[in-house]
């Protein structure tokens, strides 16, 4: 066994279970630049993020072998967490061996949580979960989230929890491991950098030039809400919105055509444009008016929504979970009750026709910067790692 690290720099072994670029993916790929001369991010397949981590310079190993334990989904019941359970096995074998050179597991999603634990249990390296879920009866089943809980109380040291209201439905869901809330940082710079030509070349390439432009980002799911939308943008006449995202995870693609259906139904196939996966968020959030969220249960961050405000836009969101922890309503944004296209068009239709929500943008900038920044998230991890690596990986 290899000895724990002495330069400044923790050797940290990451691991997450999505090769798709999903905003907790979208944060490993911050948080691990920082550590990537003395880390390692592990995956359990191949796909777009395994592609930006090593665009990035990360080191990256894709684990063929967790391909059983990547298929069980959140639906699944006993029987089908017992088929993946040789894949299982195989898997944390693997990840065992890589763990022997670094001085602990960082497990970014809650099947991660799982392999890490047992890795870290195998050879006394301590396990750190950041939890980027709300572990609610919204979200999950009973049986994920006991096993969730479990396996954090059986093998991590310490949880991160992405928001507050994370932390509280962990400890509430029976989570008893010390806990530090750590907010995604989001880097400013990109949503400087966008040049009101671009912008104009966007809204021109798009067909959007002169009309009132609402922009939705997330992946197509049914509890993001995109129909909430749809349903307002049928009383704002001359508004086109922007839905920015694709079906990522099983059973959105259904969730995804009916979205359309809905749009033709009500006749808004000219004013409803569907854009898909997009890598220029702030360019396409500049060009907007105003950036709403409309997830209908509560949302356990929402990067979605600093974004916004880093791109100096008003943003409305729902009245729920990490939202509430963002946007004070009426001063950094709007607050809006969630699955109510009435309350949601009422507040759209006057922050469009209002020159205050420009001073509103202003103020949620302001806030994004000083609240979520790249250096503020990263500074709150160097202090987990170390206080985890002090105590020697006791809690
Ligand atoms: N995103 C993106 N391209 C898209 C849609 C979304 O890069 O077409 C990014 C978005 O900018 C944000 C992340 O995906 O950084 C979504 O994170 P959020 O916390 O809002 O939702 P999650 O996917 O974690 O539920």
């Amino acid at each position: 066994m290899s000895s724990p690290s002495t330069s400044s720099k923790p050797r940290v072994l990451f691991v997450d279970q999505s090769g798709r670029l999903g905003g907790a993916e979208l944060y490993l790929l911050d948080v691990a630049r920082a550590y990537r001369d003395t880390s390692r991010v592990v995956l359990f397949e191949d796909g777009p993020f395994a592609g930006a981590l090593r665009d990035a310079q990360i080191p990256t190993t894709v684990l063929e072998s967790a391909a059983a334990v990547r298929n069980v989904r959140k639906q699944d019941g006993l029987r089908a967490l017992l088929r993946a359970l040789p894949g299982l096995f195989q898997t944390v074998a693997r990840l065992a061996r890589l763990a022997r050179d670094y001085d602990l597991l960082f497990a970014n999603t809650q099947k991660a949580l799982l392999v890490a634990g047992l890795a870290g249990w195998w050879t006394g390296r301590p396990v750190i979960w950041n939890l980027h879920d709300l572990l609610t009866d919204d979200h999950f089943t009973r049986l994920n989230r006991w096993a969730a809980i479990w396996g954090a109380n059986a093998f991590a040291t310490h949880v991160i929890a992405n928001s507050e209201a994370s932390r509280q439905a962990f400890e509430a869901a029976g989570g008893r491991v010390p806990t530090s809330v750590v907010y995604n940082g989001i880097d400013p710079s990109p949503f400087e950098a966008v040049s009101s030509s671009a912008v104009a070349a966007l809204r021109a390439e798009l067909g959007v030039e002169d009309v009132p432009l609402i922009g939705l980002f997330g992946r197509l799911a049914e509890w993001k809400g995109q129909h909430v939308l749809i349903e307002a943008l049928s009383s704002l006449p001359t508004a086109h919105a922007l839905l920015v995202g694709d079906a990522l995870f099983d059973g959105d693609q259904a969730y995804a055509r009916s979205l359309h259906q809905r749009v033709a139904e009500l006749g808004l196939a000219d004013r409803v444009h569907f854009l898909g996966f997009r890598a220029d968020v702030p360019t396409l959030m500049t060009a907007c008016d105003v950036i709403v969220h409309t997830s209908v249960a509560p949302e356990p961050f929402g990067r979605v929504i600093v974004e916004g405000m880093l791109a100096a836009r008003p943003v409305v969101a729902t009245k729920a979970g990490g939202a509430l922890e963002i946007i004070t309503d009426g001063r950094t944004g709007c607050l809006v009750p969630p699955s109510d296209p009435a309350a949601l068009a009422n507040t759209l239709s006057s922050l469009l026709h209002t020159p205050d929500a420009t001073e509103l943008g202003r103020a949620g900038r302001a806030r994004a910067r000083r609240v979520f920044s790249p250096e503020a998230m990263q500074s709150g991890i160097d202090a987990v790692l170390s206080r985890v690596i002090s105590n020697n990986g006791q809690p």
